[in-house]
């Protein structure tokens, strides 16, 4: 790794989460811009995780991971590709998307997952403010901090030879068989909230202008009904969040399927992208509401 974190400027902060703080920051010598993310957590497993599953990634779907580094203060940071049109969280701040803008959102995110589950990661936390912006419309997934490598790793087969021959499937991969639950289900139900949140405007599972509580929320979530679209979505958009919205794990469509989805596959894709590009030059953001 040619990055050393003297030789970066810090130029802003990007955004805050639970994970981290990510910077805007400047390579002295190149002039090229970066996102730094630095982790709140100390060298942990967790940290380690996300950065070795991120750094892991190779796609134009996913925001590149450059290099991990050290702060001086010890704690781990992640250099990144810098996403210059922000996240679909503070685009959603601004006003609710239109259905064809939602269409590209949805080929480009599906994208994103599908070559994630190719690479047996479950990213699980799917929502808007993980999922970035370039000015030229292009969407990419990021945040891998909760994200989990379904893949049991061949060092501990190669150092278990001779055991590890005769173990059932379910055995290097536990999640994946064990019951009838497919663990990659879980973004495709992330997915649907999502589209359906930036269709709507608000987080919908959360009455307008109420915080959430989480215990109400996690009860909603479990025993209520699933969210449906509101009266004034077409019947591809109504469908397609449908699809992904099913309770049951095993009902819900797959990536795949959804990708050749009436309401992706059917639109126009040229135009849904120039609605999608129109939007990230139109007005002011609305205050934040929570
Ligand atoms: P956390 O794990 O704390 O949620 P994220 O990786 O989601 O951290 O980053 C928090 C916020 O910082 C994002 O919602 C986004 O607004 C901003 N951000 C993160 N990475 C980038 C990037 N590569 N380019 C531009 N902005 C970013
Ligand atoms: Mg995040």
């Amino acid at each position: 790794d040619a990055f050393r974190l003297s030789d970066l400027e810090k130029l802003k902060v990007l955004g805050h989460g639970n994970g981290g703080t990510v910077y805007k920051v400047r390579h002295r010598r190149s002039s090229a811009v970066y996102a730094l993310k630095v982790l709140h957590s100390a060298p942990s497993p967790s940290s380690r995780r996300e950065i070795d599953i991120h750094r892991s990634l190779d796609s134009p779907s996913v925001v590149r991971c450059h290099a991990s580094l050290t702060t001086p203060a010890g704690d781990p940071a992640l250099l990144l590709e810098h996403m210059d049109s922000g996240s679909l969280g503070d685009l959603v701040r601004r006003a609710p998307l239109p259905e064809p803008a939602l269409a590209h959102i949805c080929g480009q995110v599906l994208r994103g997952l599908h070559y994630l589950h190719s690479q047996k990661v479950v990213h699980r936390d799917i929502k808007p403010s993980n999922l970035l912006v370039g000015s030229g419309g292009q969407i990419k997934i990021a945040d891998f901090g909760v994200s989990k490598l379904l893949r049991r790793s061949l060092d501990a087969c190669v150092s278990y030879v001779g055991t590890c021959a005769y173990m059932s499937p379910e055995r290097f991969d536990p999640e994946a068989y064990g019951g009838n639950y497919d663990p990659y289900a879980a973004d495709v139900w992330s997915l649907g909230l999502t589209v359906l949140e930036l269709f709507v405007g608000r987080f919908p599972l959360v009455p307008e202008g109420e915080r959430p509580d989480w215990a109400a929320l996690m009860c909603a979530i479990c025993f209520g009904e699933p969210p449906a679209m509101p009266e004034g979505a077409s019947e591809e958009l109504r469908d397609f969040v449908g699809c992904c919205l099913q309770k049951e794990a095993g009902k819900r469509w797959s990536v795949g399927q959804l990708a050749s989805h009436p309401f992706v596959a059917r639109s126009d894709r040229a135009e849904s992208e120039r609605m999608f590009r129109d939007l990230l030059t139109d007005g002011p953001a609305r205050p934040e509401s929570s």
